[in-house]
């Protein structure tokens, strides 16, 4: 049996908006294949050790302080494993931190550990609602998810959107780009739970984890699901 590991980073802290629900469409969509997907919560105090795949939530403010501070600690460790093309998938203030920083709107910025070229400046406006993109290394082509951020991301260098909003607002309501991707660091501020909305996006981690593609599931019911949503305002 293929195995596969998953180090789930901080989830007594940034486990807000459901963001489980990623972790559950990762075990089910490789036990559907006979692949053994072991998942390590990691908490504040543990040591990291290899993963095969990371996942960290979204959170409020408050919890990332925590988050940001812990974080420094793995940072070189995290970015070697970026460069050893682990994948990493990180949901809002989870994917802030994946970033270089985080300034909330008040008290000192947040340092992230900048496994994406990327920065976020918290707006004042806050950012909720469905959102729709265009993406071009999924089939279907969209994603689909729920966003509530007031935080404005910017992205720079290498570092590339995963996608064009078509509805909502995105990475920052200007650019008309949403999340980030650099190698195989992956950041979206879409929650819903964004991988069942998008079991396509779902797919593609696993590939990218295994270093092959996986074989393919009876989806039906799942992509109706999907598509049901691609547009949708309310
Ligand atoms: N606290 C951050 C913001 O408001 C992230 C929120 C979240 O994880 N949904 O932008």
């Amino acid at each position: 049996m293929k195995k596969l590991k998953l180090g789930h980073l901080y989830p007594k802290l940034l486990n807000i908006y459901g963001d489980i629900g990623n972790i559950i469409t990762l075990k089910k969509r490789c036990e559907w294949r006979g692949i053994d997907l072991e998942i390590d919560e990691i908490n504040v105090g543990d040591k990291i050790s290899n993963h095969d795949i990371y996942f960290i939530g979204g959170g409020q403010d408050l919890q990332q302080i925590e988050v940001s501070k812990e974080l420094q600690k793995h940072k070189e460790f995290l970015i070697s494993e970026r460069e050893n093309m682990a994948v990493f998938l990180g949901i809002c203030g989870g994917y802030q931190l994946l970033g270089h920083y985080y300034q909330p709107h008040n008290g000192e910025k947040l340092l992230g550990i900048s496994l994406l070229d990327a920065y976020t400046i918290a707006g004042n406006k806050r950012f909720i609602g469905n959102v729709t993109v265009k993406s071009d290394f999924v089939e279907p082509n969209t994603l689909v998810g729920f966003e509530n951020h007031s935080g404005l991301t910017y992205l720079e260098g290498d570092t590339e959107p995963i996608g064009t909003v078509v509805i909502g607002n995105g990475n920052n309501g200007k650019d008309k780009t949403e999340g980030a991707r650099y190698k195989n660091v992956f950041g979206t501020y879409m929650h819903g739970s964004f991988l069942p909305k998008n079991p396509q996006f779902a797919d593609y981690l696993i590939e990218l984890a295994l270093g092959s593609k996986p074989e393919p599931i009876e989806d039906n019911i799942e992509i109706l699901t999907h598509n049901s949503l691609v547009g949708k305002k309310y």
